[in-house]
């Protein structure tokens, strides 16, 4: 890395540090025990598989095992102290022992029972243990501008292995074969690996949402739904299009109709100070007058950055309101047991007036 950018790098991690620092200086924490790997990879870029952060109001320390010694030093930005020795965990309660914590914040949505007694053990009732879950997702929650930049390069590689998927589709071909063509080609063009496990979903098993690819053969004619994303420089793609094998019947097409014109609904209403729960209504009410809104069976999407599934639900019971910088997914479908399913996915990020669809491919229905 040239001298700048590292400078700038470091940039982006310092200043997600002290944003958190400095609402725990308005909280009743005075340490945050990070033990989730993505929120450790967002504050202070390590990108390995044992690590702990812990940070202070006005410090921070990273503790990993000898595994990880010269991948740390290399990696891990913002925290002075880097501590390679011994068990993490319990060096990290040493740690935060000695820097005289009173009131520990743990992510109770994402740790173990097994840790949080070895965390009780230490303490022995001398520091308070709250529940700090949420706090950096919520953070995460709104990209900054090196995000979004490593977000679309993601979406772009994502998005071409659409192609590599229809030169494989045929009838006959197992759907396990088409997927392994796209993770192929993730890999050769540089792909850390796949956000999910592939679905490729054909004929009835289109009808299922989560139909991971088979040994299934894709039939003569029906839908074939592919859903599928790569992990670009930490962060992950996600999207689905749904193509056509074979001549489309009148149902078939007032279905894929139905479900592209209650995304377009629902992405019409992405902007900054709308309740998530109005863009699911778009889609809802969309299908619903097309009398498709019984088999609309999920939620409309989800935000989106170093892990597939992040904070905001696009759902209707949430509270939640969009602000620029998050990227979320939109995703209406329809799901007929026994006949057929359509789903129809892009990224969007959220802007200062409105909001970007990152998702560059084409929405017209695909037949084979
Ligand atoms: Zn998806
Ligand atoms: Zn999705």
């Amino acid at each position: 890395m040239r001298n700048d950018s590292r400078l700038k790098h470091v940039q982006y991690y310092e200043r997600r540090q002290s944003r958190v620092a400095r609402k725990l200086g308005r909280s009743k924490f005075d340490t945050l025990l990070i033990t989730q790997l993505a929120d450790i990879r967002y504050l202070c870029g390590f990108t390995g598989s044992s690590a702990v952060l812990v940070l202070t109001r006005d410090d921070a320390a990273f503790f990993t095992d000898g595994r990880y010694s010269e991948q740390a030093h290399t990696e891990v930005v913002g925290a002075a102290n880097v501590i390679i020795e011994g068990n993490p965990l319990r060096r990290a309660l040493q740690w935060s022992q000695e820097s005289k914590a009173r009131c520990l914040g743990l992510d109770f949505a994402h740790i173990s029972v097994s840790l949080f007694q070895q965390v009780q053990q230490q303490f022995g009732g001398r520091v308070k243990l709250e529940d700090c879950s949420g706090m950096v997702q919520s953070f995460r929650m709104i990209k900054d501008e090196q995000e979004i930049t490593r977000i679309r390069g993601a979406v772009k590689l994502g998005a071409e292995l659409f192609s590599t998927a229809l030169e494989s589709i045929r009838p006959g071909v197992p759907e396990s074969r088409v997927a392994a063509e796209m993770e192929y080609e993730a890999r050769r063009r540089g792909g850390e690996g796949m956000s999910f496990e592939t679905i490729v979903a054909g004929g009835t098993r289109s009808a299922l949402p989560h139909g991971r690819a088979s040994h299934a053969r894709l039939p003569r004619r029906g839908f074939v739904v592919l859903d599928f994303g790569v992990i670009l420089t930490g962060y992950c793609s996600d999207m689905t299009r749904t193509v056509h094998l074979g001549k489309t019947d009148a149902r078939e097409r007032r279905m894929y109709d139905a479900v592209l014109r209650a995304q377009l609904a629902a992405i019409g209403k992405v902007r900054p100070g709308v309740g998530v729960s109005v863009v699911d209504a778009a889609a809802r009410e969309t299908l619903d007058r097309a009398g498709f809104g019984q088999f609309f069976t999920h939620s409309t999407g989800h935000g989106m950055g170093l892990e597939v599934h992040e904070p905001p639900r696009i759902a209707g019971k949430q509270r939640q309101k969009l602000q620029p910088g998050m990227v979320i997914t939109v995703e209406p479908g329809v799901y007929i047991p026994g006949e057929g399913g359509v789903r129809i996915e892009d990224m969007v990020l959220v802007t200062d007036s409105g909001c970007e669809v990152l998702t560059p491919t084409t929405k017209k229905l695909i037949t084979i």
